[in-house]
């Protein structure tokens, strides 16, 4: 260690390597080799001016390049365990996709499809082919659009029902908010179409939308308050009586439940439901509790489905070919309930049974070892999905000391692969139901050597 005078810090800096002395030591790619010398050597000059460079270190940089170059070779997006026991996590790419729909995805990833090419005429067809019949099946509906998000479906369902000139009316409890940007007054201004709010926040009846609608309302925009309930004095109107009205209705029911389901499911509009009611599009995600792609569906009556596919912002939102691919594997497997539940995750870890969970939080809790103990707590839908639905079951409470929870947390977030758990009073909780028994072995096995240091 030098003294501490600047003429030992200059005399340090000046004899740290050369970028490309350094990056001549390392192994690997050329550019990227230079990359990671430099970023090693930054970080050096950092350290030295300051004063906390650590002696022990003493100038090994070339295994702190070496360190960096491997890092910066591992991909950014990777494959994470979900411990959290929250099932549409958006943070971790809500749904994981069925078998089928990773199959499907593969095959066409692999090479050329008929993405829009009709093989029996030979001629150009349209990528929604590939969908639409389907999801006019499964849910009723007269047509069908596929775009690449639920916001987009929304937005694009606006746009082409409202536009300039025209009004479209909402509820004031129907305002809301849904992650990030997606505001519906912001949505609303964004389809050029003009908002009539109608009703209060916390009641709205059939005669506060008819108003609207006498005065010239283009539509009518029911939006579903995903991630949040307003409990008490409150009062909104149903889907049935609202199309009764005669306006076109968008109806953004979120989640993507097709039909009326039971269980927790049974919480959530259906989109059948609203496609029986006679609304002009029904608007949905396909990530969320119809547990494919990400994707943005719009169903409903021809024209009004017809509209949509002429607008410019249809082709600016156009759903592609992988999405595509995983989303008809998806709805295949919709076509019968008994298969649904059972191949696609979303729904399998919405029914997971006491004993499967009992018995994977078991093995979870003796591959951890002594810091690890079964406990009950509840699982939650997640993604805007049922927030008040708590799924109780097992999960294995980690006691992290001598860590804290939140070191040994991000212990795991630097894992390989990274563990996502969940901290509740000063403990690390790891749910099964969001994990499968490879990954709840892997993730328990994660933990025991982060715990090991
Ligand atoms: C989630 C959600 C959206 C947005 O869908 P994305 O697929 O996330 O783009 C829009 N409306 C409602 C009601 C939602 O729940």
């Amino acid at each position: 260690m030098g003294d501490g005078t600047p003429a030992s810090l200059t005399a340090r800096l000046r004899a740290l390597p050369a970028v490309h002395a350094l990056a001549a030591a390392l192994d690997g790619p050329r550019p990227a080799a230079v990359a990671a010398a430099r970023w090693a050597l930054e970080e050096r000059r950092a350290q030295l001016r300051a004063g906390t460079d650590d002696p022990a270190a003493g100038e090994d940089l070339v295994s702190r390049a070496g360190e960096l170059l491997a890092a910066r070779e591992r991909p950014s997006l990777q494959r994470v365990l979900n411990a959290s026991g929250v099932i549409v996590h958006t943070n971790l790419g809500r749904a994981p996709l069925p078998v089928a729909a990773r199959e499907a995805l593969a095959r066409v990833a692999e090479g050329y499809s008929n993405l829009e090419l009709d093989l029996e005429s030979g001629t150009r067809g349209s990528r929604q082919d590939h969908v639409a019949d389907l999801l006019c099946e499964l849910t009723g509906a007269e047509a069908a659009l596929v775009v690449n998000n639920g916001a987009a479906a929304t937005l694009l369902a606006a746009a082409a029902l409202g536009g300039p000139g025209r009004a479209i009316a909402v509820s004031r409890g129907q305002l809301v908010e849904i992650g990030g940007s997606f505001r519906i007054p912001d949505v609303i201004a964004a389809s050029a179409s003009r908002l009539v709010e109608v009703g209060t926040t916390n009641r709205t009846r059939v005669a506060d939308y008819a108003r609207a609608v006498q005065e010239g309302a283009a539509a009518v925009l029911r939006v579903h308050p995903s991630n949040f309930r307003t409990v008490g004095f409150v009062e909104e109107v149903a889907i049935e009586p609202l199309c009764a009205l005669g306006a076109p209705v968008i109806d953004d029911v979120g989640s993507g439940v097709l039909v009326d389901g039971t269980g927790p499911l049974a919480e959530e509009p259906s989109v059948a439901r609203s496609v029986r009611a006679g609304a002009a599009l029904v608007c949905c995600s396909a990530d969320k509790l119809l547990g494919g792609p990400q994707a943005g569906l719009l169903v409903g009556r021809a024209d009004a489905v017809a509209r949509a596919r002429a607008h410019p912002l249809a082709r600016a939102m156009r759903v592609d070919k992988l999405g595509l691919a995983a989303l008809e594997a998806t709805l295949r497997l919709h076509s019968d309930p008994a298969t649904a539940r059972r191949e696609i995750p979303v729904l399998a870890m919405l029914a997971a049974s006491k004993e499967d969970l009992d018995r994977r939080a078991e093995l979870m809790a003796a591959t951890v070892g002594p810091a690890g103990e079964v406990v009950t707590a509840c699982a939650r839908v997640g993604g805007g999905a049922l927030p008040l639905v708590e799924l109780a079951g097992p999960v294995v409470r980690v006691d992290p000391a001598p860590l804290g929870a939140d070191d040994l947390a991000a212990r795991l977030r630097a894992g390989d692969p990274p563990v996502l758990g969940r901290i509740r009073d000063g403990a690390l909780l790891l749910d099964p139901r969001t994990l499968t028994g490879a990954e709840a072995e892997l993730a328990a096995r994660t933990v025991r050597a982060a715990l090991d240091g």
